[in-house]
């Protein structure tokens, strides 16, 4: 009894009534105040040694061709938006991880646009670039920003969603991808300059201007408006990618205007109006995208201009099939852990196709249409001694019909 009475901390001295808990060892002991300095030391020695061996983390960078092969096991088609991307891209990696001299030439930021029909891919582009880099990603909609002192989000929380992608890691959010889409629905209706105030519109393109062009932003950790009593996280913008991706709906008849062709619409035939809306896409620029109502400062910071092209009915059926995680595919490993093998007939590859193209859904579309014809089968045969199954013509057009989706009428 009297040993116990002079056990103390090994470490700090204190006796064993001075302290809530003592832990034994072979040859001593440690009190709790002791453990959490001792843990203490450990994660600041392990944060200072794993960072010396890293250095200012350097990212992998593919070249532009290999950044290009990689898209193309996710994203059909899509070839000029690609090539753009993986150049801007790559050019803006290359940046960071070059360290500037105070004489040299100051390498810009490359933002991007991207112009396209919904569901042709832009968002699917960014998300697979981000993937390739391994860097934070966030997809926030412009639509939901209003200039500050209204409703809504201010810009500067579409920096809470990185931030929140990467567990508030400042470092690798200073350096992710934030792509935001629907641009094209922040634009200034019209063309000139609005005497009243446009909430929505201007507004919301001023607040962006400093941040994509590289400014340090104060960030309400949680989102939603700033608050005098929430604590902020400061982060630099200047090395953030920002992709951004809209339909811009109309912008084929400023095109046609510019390069001075026979505005779309008078072409009796559908096809070849879809070609020309195709063919004149491929020339959009910041004039057009400044005819649709983008202010002049926002596209100077938007330096790099692209467009996708719409699906045609060859493109739609390789997404089915081809990408790395295709439709298909994915239900052909859900029915496999089954230990049941799906065949798709070629036919029913078609007529997915077409029923995507008719009800105007796109790529989108053809998960629904998936789910329509297959879900009976999803629900019926886990645990039944089938082991192949066959999605004939027959089938398929069965499952489609009694589908609520084939009540949808055809625009
Ligand atoms: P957007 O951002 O242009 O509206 P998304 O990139 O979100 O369209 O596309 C919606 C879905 O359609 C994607 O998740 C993908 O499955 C499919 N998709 C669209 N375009 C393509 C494409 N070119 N290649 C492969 N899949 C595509």
């Amino acid at each position: 009894m009297a040993k116990q009475t002079h056990l103390h901390c090994s470490f700090c001295g204190r006796s064993r009534d001075e302290v809530k808990i003592l832990i034994a060892g072979q040859e001593g002991h440690i009190c709790e105040n002791c453990v959490e300095h001792a843990q203490e030391i450990i994660h600041q020695e392990l944060d200072a040694k794993t960072g010396a061996e890293a250095g200012p983390q350097k990212l992998v960078v593919r070249k532009p061709a290999e950044i290009k092969k990689f898209l193309d096991e996710y994203v059909i088609g899509q070839d000029d938006a690609k090539k753009v991307l993986s150049v801007a891209v790559y050019n803006h990696y290359k940046r960071i991880n070059h360290k500037q001299q105070a004489d040299e030439v100051e390498i810009e930021k490359s933002n991007i646009v991207m112009v396209g029909e919904t569901g042709t891919g832009k968002t699917l582009l960014a998300k697979s670039i981000a993937r390739m880099l391994n860097v934070p990603f966030a997809i926030v909609d412009a639509t939901v920003f209003t200039e500050a002192g209204y409703v809504g989000e201010d810009v500067e929380s579409m920096l809470t969603r990185l931030l929140q992608n990467c567990n508030y890691d400042v470092e690798a959010a200073e350096r992710g991808i934030v792509y935001v889409d629907e641009i094209d629905k922040i634009a200034r209706k019209g063309d000139n300059p609005s005497i009243t105030r446009d909430v929505s519109g201007e507004g919301v393109q001023q607040g962006l201007l400093k941040m994509l062009e590289g400014t340090e932003v104060l960030v309400p950790p949680q989102g939603g408006r700033k608050h005098p009593e929430q604590k902020m996280i400061k982060v630099d913008t200047r090395n953030i990618l920002f992709i951004c991706g809209g339909a811009f709906d109309g912008v084929d008849k400023i095109i046609a205007r510019r390069v001075n062709t026979n505005a779309i619409g008078f072409s009796v035939n559908k096809d070849e109006q879809e070609m020309q809306r195709k063919n004149l896409l491929q020339f959009i620029n910041a004039q057009d995208l400044k005819s649709f109502g983008l202010i002049p400062e926002l596209l100077g910071r938007l330096p790099v201009v692209t467009h996708l092209n719409p699906l045609d009915a060859e493109t739609l059926k390789s997404i089915l099939s081809q990408p790395k995680n295709a439709l298909l595919k994915q239900y052909t490993k859900l029915f496999e852990l089954e230990g049941i093998a799906l065949v798709v007939d070629e036919e029913v590859r078609d007529f997915m196709v077409s029923k995507a193209l008719e009800y105007k859904l796109g790529a989108r579309g053809l998960r629904s249409i998936c789910e329509s014809i297959l879900t009976d089968a999803m629900f019926e045969l886990p645990g039944s001694t089938t082991r192949e199954l066959h999605i004939t013509m027959e089938y398929a057009s069965n499952m489609f019909s009694k589908s609520k989706l084939s009540a949808l009428k055809v625009a």
